[in-house]
C-alpha cells in the first residue's frame, strides 16, 4: 500500500490560529487605517494584517489597532528602498544597532550607516553623503603628502583637528585645513614646511563634464598632492606639466602668492567658479581656464631661470 501523508485540517496544523474571535470593531479599525484581519495568530495579543496597499501581511499586537495608527513595515521599507534610490546609495537592510538608521551601499562601495532622514534630505539635495571610508583614506593621503601619518580624531581640539604622527615619531593635533595645505611644524624633531624644500607646480585638470583647467600652487610633493589628495575620483584626468624647486617652503607660499596676485589682475575671467569643480578637485581656489595654462607655463620657465641664477 503506497504511502500516504496524512491530511489534517487546517486548525489541526496551526492549532491556535483562528480559534480565537476577530471582533468587529478590530476590524473595522483596521479597515479604516488600510488593512484587513486575516487571522488570529499563535500570541493571543496578535493579529495578522493584510495591507491593502502592498498585500502583504505581518502580525501586529490587536491593541495597536485599536489604539494607535498601524504602519505596514513592507510599505515602509519600501520608501526607505525608493529614498536610497533617489538619493543614488543602494538599500542594504535596517541596521540593526539603530532602529533609525538603514545600511547602504555608497557609489564608492562601502557600506555606510544612515538615518533615514538623513537619506532624505540628501534627496531634497539639503546635504551629500560622505562616505567615512573614503574620507579616511583622503586625510591618510593628506597627510602623507605632508609627511605625516593620520593617527585619528583629535581628542580635545574639535572636529577641524586630527592628530597626527610625525616619520620622527612625535604625535601633535594639527587643523586639517593645514595639513592638506601642507603647513604643518613637528614640535618633536623642529621640521617644519617653511624651512623645509618646497616646489611651484602647475597641473592639468580634465574634468568629467570635459572642462580643462589649470592648477598653480605649491608643495613639498606635488606629484603626491595630485594623485593622492587633489582629485577626488578615477574619472578625472589629472597631470603634473611642470614643477620648479624652491628652497624652502616660506619662499614658495611668498612666490605663489605674488604669481596667483597676477594671474588674477590679468584674467580676472579666468578664473574657473568654485562650484564647476567642487564635486572633482578638493581644493577651493587657485584653479583657472585651460586658456592659461601657457601662461602659467611661461611664469614656471621665468621662475626656474630666476631661481638658477640666485
Ligand atoms: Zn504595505
Ligand atoms: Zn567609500
Ligand atoms: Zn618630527
Amino acid at each position: 500500500m503506497p504511502h500516504q501523508t496524512p491530511s489534517f485540517p487546517h486548525s489541526w496544523a496551526k492549532p491556535p490560529v483562528s480559534v480565537l474571535p476577530i471582533h468587529d470593531n478590530w476590524q473595522v479599525a483596521a479597515h479604516a487605517n488600510g488593512f484587513e484581519i486575516m487571522q488570529r495568530c499563535a500570541d493571543p495579543a496578535y493579529v495578522e494584517l493584510k495591507c491593502q496597499t502592498c498585500e502583504r501581511t505581518h502580525e501586529k499586537r490587536h491593541s495597536v489597532i485599536l489604539g494607535s495608527t498601524p504602519i505596514c513595515p513592507h510599505c515602509v521599507e519600501h520608501r526607505w528602498r525608493e529614498d536610497a534610490t533617489a538619493a543614488g546609495v543602494k538599500w542594504l537592510g535596517r541596521d540593526p544597532q539603530h532602529r533609525k538608521r538603514g545600511l547602504y551601499r555608497a557609489r564608492c562601495g562601502h557600506v555606510v550607516a544612515r538615518q533615514f532622514e538623513l537619506i532624505k534630505r540628501i534627496v531634497a539635495g539639503n546635504c551629500a553623503l560622505r562616505c567615512e571610508t573614503c574620507q579616511r583614506f583622503t586625510e591618510e593621503a593628506e597627510a602623507r603628502t605632508a609627511g605625516w601619518e593620520l593617527v585619528g580624531p583629535s581628542p580635545d581640539r574639535g572636529s577641524s583637528y586630527r592628530r597626527y604622527r610625525h616619520r620622527c615619531g612625535h604625535q601633535q593635533d594639527v587643523a586639517r585645513a593645514n595639513m592638506q595645505t601642507e603647513r604643518v611644524c613637528c614640535g618633536g624633531c623642529g621640521v617644519s614646511w617653511a624651512t623645509a624644500p618646497s616646489f611651484i607646480y602647475c597641473m592639468r585638470f580634465i574634468l568629467p563634464c570635459g572642462t580643462q583647467a589649470v592648477k598653480l600652487g605649491f608643495s613639498r610633493n606635488p606629484r603626491s598632492r595630485l594623485f593622492h589628495q587633489l582629485m577626488c575620483g578615477p574619472d578625472i584626468h589629472g597631470t603634473l606639466l611642470d614643477q620648479v624647486a624652491i628652497p624652502t617652503g616660506r619662499k614658495a607660499q611668498r612666490i605663489e602668492k605674488r604669481l596667483h596676485r597676477c594671474l588674477e589682475e590679468q584674467h580676472p575671467h579666468a578664473i574657473l567658479p568654485y562650484s564647476i569643480y567642487q564635486d572633482h578637485l578638493r581644493v577651493r581656489s587657485e584653479i583657472y581656464h585651460a586658456r592659461l595654462e601657457p601662461k602659467i607655463l611661461l611664469l614656471l620657465d621665468d621662475l626656474a631661470l630666476s631661481s638658477r641664477a640666485t
